[in-house]
């Protein structure tokens, strides 16, 4: 049996966790869910915040299951919940995958990559400050954060026989943080001469993602950029309705939708569940189940392809959940 922390979230949150967890018990698997309500919801009611004590319940699990959660925007004393879990559980690769799917028009139609994202350090280590009229914010980047990311690539590319590894940095400005970084990871790639590596300063590398998406294969990069350039990718496979996403550490994992909370739909049932359901696949093949975790891919995928139940965002007028019935029907077949 495994025990799973369920975290349902903010706005669309609890309506994609709904679906995905009503999709899970059709694989009929030995799955424990415990839930944990945090978010901003929560803090309006309660005024608490993430507790130490939740990470440590959370951390007890096997993985755990996160819905989005809001954060507002501005100064302010609420902080992410998913920034301070990956912070604080060390989850310090982000693994993105961003993979057209059959039937769903995007921007190109054979995309197949993946971003490895640096997720604890960067502009997100939470070092602001505000000193009269001015704002300032402390990038971290470490050796150590650098080569832990860039060896989890690597070892990516090489387990999954991948064609290349892409380095983004802005080490021709940001010439001691980027600096660092690429340098870092150039050294770790010269100890994996089978994969084949490459670098782009992210402004070409933003380009390059619209422009030539296909010669771009994993790419591996700090916090921030790994952020902006994910919701662009997803901007070319249909949109982040479909991208799931694991936040993994060296004894635990988190696995949560690449979008947010999406404040403008929430509440009348109508979020694709898919990312959500996406980033349960990958929950379940971290979890040793890779049979299960492909049931359930090729599951969606033939709910994209009869194009009978989907939601608006890929040109249905299908309600969440009966996305998820359809996606639950499909795996009873399967
Ligand atoms: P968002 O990802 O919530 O929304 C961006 C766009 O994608 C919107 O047009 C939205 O309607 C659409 N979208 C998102 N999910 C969708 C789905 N499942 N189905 C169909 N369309 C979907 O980004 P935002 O509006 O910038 O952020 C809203 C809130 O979410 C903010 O408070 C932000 O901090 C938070 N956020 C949380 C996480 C997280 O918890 N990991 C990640 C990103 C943003």
């Amino acid at each position: 049996m495994h025990k799973v922390a369920v975290i349902p979230g903010d706005g669309v949150g609890p309506e994609v966790t709904e679906a995905t967890l009503h999709v899970l018990k059709n694989l009929s698997l030995d799955l424990e869910f415990t839930t944990f309500d945090l978010g901003f919801e929560y803090w309006k009611k309660s005024g608490k915040q993430l507790s130490d004590e939740d990470v440590a319940a959370i951390g007890k699990t096997d993985a755990c299951l996160k819905g989005p959660t809001t954060t507002p925007l501005g100064s302010g004393t609420f902080r992410s919940v998913a920034v301070a879990l990956r912070q604080k559980l060390d989850l310090y690769a982000n693994v993105r995958p961003v993979k057209s799917r059959p039937s769903v028009k995007g921007l190109y139609s054979n995309i197949d990559l993946i971003i490895v994202r640096e997720n604890t350090e960067g502009m997100y280590k939470g070092l602001e400050f505000r000193a009269n009229d001015s704002a300032l914010s402390v990038r971290v980047i470490t050796r150590q954060g650098s080569n832990r990311i860039a060896r989890f690539a690597f070892e990516l590319a090489r387990r999954q026989k991948r064609r290349k590894v892409t380095i983004v940095h802005k080490a021709n400005v940001l010439k001691e943080t980027c600096g660092l970084f690429r340098e870092t990871c150039l050294s770790v790639a010269a100890q994996y001469p089978e994969v084949k590596v490459d670098e782009l300063i992210i402004d070409a590398a933003a380009l390059k993602l619209v422009m030539e998406p296909q010669k771009l294969d994993v790419i591996l990069t700090t916090n921030l950029f790994g952020d902006i350039l994910s919701d662009e990718a997803s901007g070319l496979v249909g949109g982040l309705g479909l991208i799931p996403s694991a936040n993994i550490g060296e004894h635990f994992a988190l696995f949560e939708p690449v979008h947010g909370s999406a404040p403008q739909i929430s509440g009348k049932g109508i979020a694709n569940p898919s990312a959500m359901i996406l980033s349960a696949a990958m929950m379940l093949r971290y979890l040793d189940m890779p049979e299960h975790a492909l049931r359930l891919e090729n599951a969606i995928d033939k709910v994209l392809e009869e194009g009978t139940a989907l939601t608006f965002d890929l040109g249905g007028d299908a309600g969440t959940m009966d996305m998820a019935d359809a996606i639950a029907t499909q795996l009873s077949k399967l």
